[in-house]
């Protein structure tokens, strides 16, 4: 039987890989914080607490758990939220891979190991699309952390580690936090359609996003790993829809024209990208045989059916 661990399990890469690994007959750990730890129990997931930010608890982790697979998504998620949290967020997502990799040399020098990078590390853009390639240029905390987790799982590779990076564009689904744009408008929208009235306060309307269906993405991410060479892939879909766009599928979805229910609130906008973020999957489609799966219209359609279906309790 193989065994993976699952870093982040409670988030949403780390409970749809824990859905897809419990059926292919995977023993699975699921590391969570000490703090959250015995709350969200999976079904088939072994709960097991431990800190990213302390060597000693991460090697402990390993020891225990001994593993085939290691699937790191245990993050500070938030680009927007990184200005504040930057300490928490380099802890975690920066020092904790440092931790992780430490522990697997030491422990287990055999397993094979996913990094679950962004495409926030490729930062200022001067090209698009990007690809395993590009530059990176980080600019912001988030960023800044994942090009140094980045760079130490291609330099454990290169130490003779089996340890990949997915380089992932944005992923949504049902599960995706309420602090993200996608989830902010499907649970307005689901939440307007009850009564026919209300507004959502937004930011850019025209940015731009390649957003791909998180749960194809963790698959990405289990095929890297049963590949023989270890290596970097970006995963998106290629395509990019703009926040505008993404409000006429959600509200439309419900029946409402999107322009009667969203406002623009300058206290949400950031600055724009000049070149814009879109991913070049090439790579994994040709060595791997991914691709997305799920439209557009189907990725909205599901969040707000999701959004509908929670408030119903
Ligand atoms: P990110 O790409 O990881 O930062 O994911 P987000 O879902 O937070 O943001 C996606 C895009 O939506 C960014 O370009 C934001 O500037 C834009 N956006 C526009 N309005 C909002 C908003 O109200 N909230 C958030 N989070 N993003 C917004």
């Amino acid at each position: 039987m193989t065994t993976a661990l699952i870093t982040g399990v409670c988030g949403q890469d780390g409970s749809y890989l824990a859905d897809f690994l419990v059926p292919r007959g995977y023993s699975v750990f699921g590391l969570e914080r000490p703090e959250s730890s015995g709350q969200k129990m999976r079904s088939g997931v072994t709960l097991i607490s431990g800190d990213m930010t302390d060597a000693a608890s991460v090697a402990e982790v390993i020891r225990t758990c001994a593993p085939d697979e290691v699937y790191n998504f245990a993050a500070q998620s938030s680009v927007a939220a990184s200005g504040e949290l930057a300490d928490e967020t380099h802890a975690i997502n920066a020092d904790g891979v440092l931790n992780l990799l430490t522990a697997l040399r030491t422990h287990a020098p055999n397993a094979r190991f996913f990094q679950a990078s962004s495409s926030e590390i490729f930062g200022a853009v001067t090209e698009a699309p990007q690809n395993e390639t590009t530059p990176l240029r980080p600019r912001n905390p988030y960023g800044y952390s994942k090009a140094v987790a980045h760079a130490a799982t291609a330099a454990a590779r290169e130490d003779g580690l089996h340890a990949s990076a997915g380089i992932f564009f944005n992923h949504e689904s049902p599960r995706r936090g309420s602090g993200f744009v996608t989830t902010k408008i499907a649970n307005a929208a689901a939440a307007i359609s009850r009564t026919g009235s209300g507004v959502v306060e937004l930011g850019r309307m025209e940015a731009r996003r390649d957003w791909g269906w998180a749960p194809d993405y963790v698959e990405a991410a289990w095929m890297m790993l049963q590949h023989d060479s270890p290596g970097n892939f970006v995963i998106g879909t290629g395509e990019t829809h703009s926040v505008d766009q993404f409000c006429a599928a959600a509200f439309g979805h419900v029946g409402l024209n999107h322009h009667d229910h969203v406002r623009v609130n300058p206290d949400f906008v950031r600055p724009p990208e000049t070149v814009e973020m879109v991913s070049d999957p090439r790579l994994i489609n040709e060595t791997l045989g991914w691709s997305a799966t799920k439209p557009f219209d189907e990725i909205v359609a599901a969040m707000v059916d999701a959004a509908l279906e929670r408030l119903d309790g």
